[in-house]
């Protein structure tokens, strides 16, 4: 059985952090292959060496003083080396940053020396082969990720290292210089890694037990997601959920690699398995709540608009000229409604009322704002009756006006408009109905 195990900030924010993470990697010989983030938050007021990374560089490349701050990252290095008795001297490896920070050598190199440093104490700590994620991980000139050269690489690469450190969030473009994935993307790494060697199972070690049933800003106490599919957590991120970076399902969800997601301060919480498909019995009849505030609607009639062929798509251009993203379009006979983020929309509304009027010379267009969009999801739903009447009872007991229904065909997901002050009571009515009296 091989594990990869990636470890988050948190999970490495100081040596106290440092020995757990290593009991939890020694209780399990498959765990393998380590990936660690730069180390994180030690307390609500601390900072992530990422961010100081940022601003040293800023700093140093704009002439400004940024010695202070370079000595706070050698200080957060140098607690960790000398809590877990490391014999392991980072002055060298400071030197060549400072040097290449003076030289203006990139904002994503900068960053990266959080993942590459962290990678090496913790490759000293466990006896792992410490693997440079600049020689095995591929960007091209542009900064996109190269997954099919990477995965052809890494995978020869580590074939013969029994055990490897390989430090999440960069790698290097064709020029050689140093290319990072967006904030969070360690989350990427590990899974790439994950499907490079054909992992059996891919550990995310972070601070929350799992994926939550909705969003705790909410419900107080939400349960934990025990098994999610990759689908469900697609439906439910879209919508805001943020455990695990969006993109680090794609590498692992080619392969059919379930994600693990743990915490590290609590390994003895089940977390939350994320897999392709299941046949496990959802534990409820929906998966999980997500949504967002802050989306408006264009209302547009015509009559006869059904008749009209390319009506819809002469709309859509509108929206699309102005570089503006849709989220949702139900339709009736004479009438279609675009919802769109209201911050996106407000700059470009009056254009895109004209270009409508240009585009179908419709009869009549009307707009909403402060609308709210609510994500109801899981497999379990499909084939069940009552889910819907079950949803809009709740809605109507908790007095919340439903402005707008969207059920996608695979009877997976359900959205839902409200308006933003009905926002919270819309979410709590919809979670009371299914999870509070399925307990
Ligand atoms: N250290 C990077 C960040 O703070 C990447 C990561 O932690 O995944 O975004």
């Amino acid at each position: 059985m091989k594990t990869v195990v990636k470890f988050g900030g948190s999970s490495l924010a100081s040596a106290r952090q440092f020995k757990k993470v290593g009991d939890i990697i020694r209780s399990d010989k498959s765990r393998r292959y380590v990936i660690p983030s730069a180390p994180g938050k030690r307390n609500d007021k601390d900072e992530k060496v990422t961010d100081l990374l940022y601003q040293c560089y800023d700093a140093a490349s704009e002439g400004k003083s940024y010695k202070k701050i370079l000595d706070k990252i050698k200080e957060r290095y140098q607690e960790i080396i000398d809590g877990l008795d490391l014999n392991l001297n980072l002055d060298h490896e400071f030197q060549t940053i400072e040097e290449n920070f003076v030289a203006k050598i990139g904002r994503d190199y900068a960053a990266s020396r959080g993942e590459y440093l962290n990678g090496m104490v913790m490759a000293a700590y466990l006896g792992y082969t410490f693997i440079d994620a600049a020689d095995v991980i591929y960007f091209d000139e542009n900064g996109n990720f190269l997954s099919e050269e990477t995965d052809r690489e890494l995978s020869e690469k580590l074939e013969n290292i029994e055990r490897a450190v390989i430090p999440g969030f960069y790698g290097s473009a064709p020029d050689g210089s140093i290319r990072t994935f967006s904030r969070g993307g360690s989350d990427i790494t590990g899974s790439i890694v994950a499907r490079a060697i054909h992992a059996d199972l891919y550990e995310n070690w972070t601070d929350v037990s799992g994926f939550l049933v909705s969003d705790p800003h909410v419900i107080k106490n939400p349960q934990v997601i025990e098994t999610i599919t990759y689908k469900e957590l697609r439906e439910l991120s879209y919508m805001g959920a943020s455990v695990l970076h969006e993109d680090a399902i794609f590498p692992v969800r080619k392969e059919g690699i379930p994600i693990h997601i743990r915490n590290t301060n609590k390994p003895e919480d089940k977390g939350t398995l994320i897999v392709e498909n299941t046949c496990r019995r959802p534990k409820y009849t929906i998966t999980g709540i997500a949504g967002k505030k802050g989306f408006c609607s264009v209302y547009i009639e015509k009559a006869m608009m059904n008749a009209e062929v390319g009506f819809c798509r002469k709309v859509l251009e509108v929206f699309e000229n102005q570089g503006i993203s849709i989220e949702h379009m139900p339709s009736g006979i004479d009438t279609m409604t675009v919802f769109v983020h209201q911050t996106e929309f407000v700059e470009h509304e009056q254009s895109v009322i004209s270009g409508i009027h240009r585009a179908v010379h419709p009869d009549f267009i009307d707009l909403e704002s402060d609308l709210a969009l609510i994500a109801v999801v899981g497999r379990g739903m499909r084939g069940s009756r009552g889910t819907a009447g079950r949803i809009f009872s709740a809605l109507a007991h908790a007095r919340v006006n439903v402005k707008m229904i969207d059920q996608g065909s695979s009877e997976t997901n359900i959205i839902i408009g409200v308006k933003n002050a009905d926002f919270e009571a819309a979410i709590q009515a919809i979670y009371d109905i299914f999870i509070t009296t399925e307990l």
